[in-house]
């Protein structure tokens, strides 16, 4: 497939990954017409239950990778912690985006910060920490509090620590697994906010409204549209997800995650990190928008021309965590709520099972 060439019915789009964001995606593929293929290791997958065909085999399974390849016409991913070589094997026969190198560096969070750097985005001082030696150097010119957290693999807060003074800092190295790590200022952020962009294998570029995210326990929560920042503010946060589209030579959807520092005309920000795929606090543009991220995303990869990021309604979006999901008919009961259950087997603590949209006010023409 070419870089102009575009997908028409009935191709068929291959989905690395099993969980509700491939199974959002399939939902958004199935609309245009398109059939997917969801590639994922055996486990609880809500995504197969979207999809027309499935194949539960591991990343390491060259065969079933093979096979999986040959059966679509384009990949995509919902999950940025798949081995880069599975991806890099995968592109030798058939395009997928975004592409091995994208996810080489947005799985490094030191090499995510060197680009922000050499782009000139603003991001907390950090360094590379591998050692409890690299730490008692680091943290005399970082300060504290600081914030530990493995180079790879994090996710959620997961695999990161916040180091305060007097800290014991050989216990902090123990606590993220002794793995390579990055050792990062703590921002005093009065908010969070994220930038969900597009850009399509012609390089168009487009961009939502931004939502404020609030986190418990270092999940999302919820995120509200629209973020309440100052315009200047926006502008730079759109200019920052432009320029690293452009840098990474992005195809599909992405997010920014960004601090917000000081208020009221005088805001900075800052980059937390970079998500390779649609993004959780990017839902609310199933409810509020006419073309959602999912579509996005599905456009931006099968060549087709990206859809309107307009959004006709002010909207709040709540994560159902957990045995949250078990209010679903009082939920249903409410009016206006937009809900996606994902089909999850389990509802263990903390677990993300859904979503509820609720629509604050209309906006049209916004
Ligand atoms: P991450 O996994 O890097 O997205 O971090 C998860 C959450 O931890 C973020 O959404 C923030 O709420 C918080 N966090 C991460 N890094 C920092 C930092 N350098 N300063 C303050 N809070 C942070």
């Amino acid at each position: 497939m070419g870089k102009t060439s575009t997908l028409g019915p009935g191709a068929v789009i291959g989905i690395l990954g099993g969980g509700q964001l491939g199974r959002m995606l399939a939902m958004a593929a199935a609309r245009l017409g398109y059939k997917c293929h969801i590639y994922s290791p055996p486990g609880d997958n809500p995504a197969f239950d979207l999809a027309a065909f499935n194949s539960a085999a591991s990343w390491d399974d060259i065969e079933a990778l093979r096979k999986f390849a040959s059966s679509v016409d384009v990949i995509t991913l919902e999950f940025e912690n798949i081995p880069v070589a599975t991806v890099a094997g995968l592109a030798e026969i058939c395009p997928v985006y975004p592409s091995a190198e994208v996810l080489e560096l947005t799985q490094d969070r030191i090499k995510e910060k060197n680009l922000a750097v050499k782009l000139g985005i603003k991001v907390p001082d950090f360094a590379a920490i591998d050692s409890v030696d690299d730490l008692e150097r680091h943290i005399e010119q970082i300060g504290t509090p600081s914030v530990l957290k493995t180079r790879r693999l994090g996710y959620d807060g997961k695999g990161q620590c916040v180091i305060r003074e007097g800290d014991d800092l050989a216990k902090a190295f123990d606590m993220i697994g002794r793995q390579p790590a990055i050792l990062e200022a703590f921002v005093p952020f009065e908010k969070e906010i994220s930038v969900i962009a597009a850009r399509g294998r012609n390089g168009d570029f487009v961009a939502y409204d931004i939502p404020e995210n609030r986190h418990e326990n270092h999940i999302l929560k919820t995120s509200h549209i629209p973020a309440n920042i100052s315009d200047k503010t926006r502008k730079q946060a759109l200019e920052i997800a432009e320029k690293l589209a452009v840098a990474m030579d992005y195809v599909g959807v992405f997010a920014v995650e960004l601090f917000v520092s000081g208020k009221n005309g005088d805001e900075t920000l800052a980059m937390n990190e970079i998500a390779p795929r649609v993004h959780n606090s990017g839902h609310w543009t199933s409810a509020a928008c006419t073309i959602s991220q999912f579509e996005q995303h599905i456009r931006a990869i099968s060549g087709l021309p990206s859809g309107s990021t307009q959004r006709h309604s002010d909207a709040v979006m709540q994560n159902l965590l957990g045995n949250e999901v078990n209010a679903l008919a009082g939920l249903a009961g409410q009016d206006g709520l937009f809900i996606e259950i994902y089909g999850k087997q389990e509802a263990r603590a903390g677990r993300k099972m859904g979503h509820v949209t609720k629509i604050t006010a209309k906006t049209v023409g916004n």
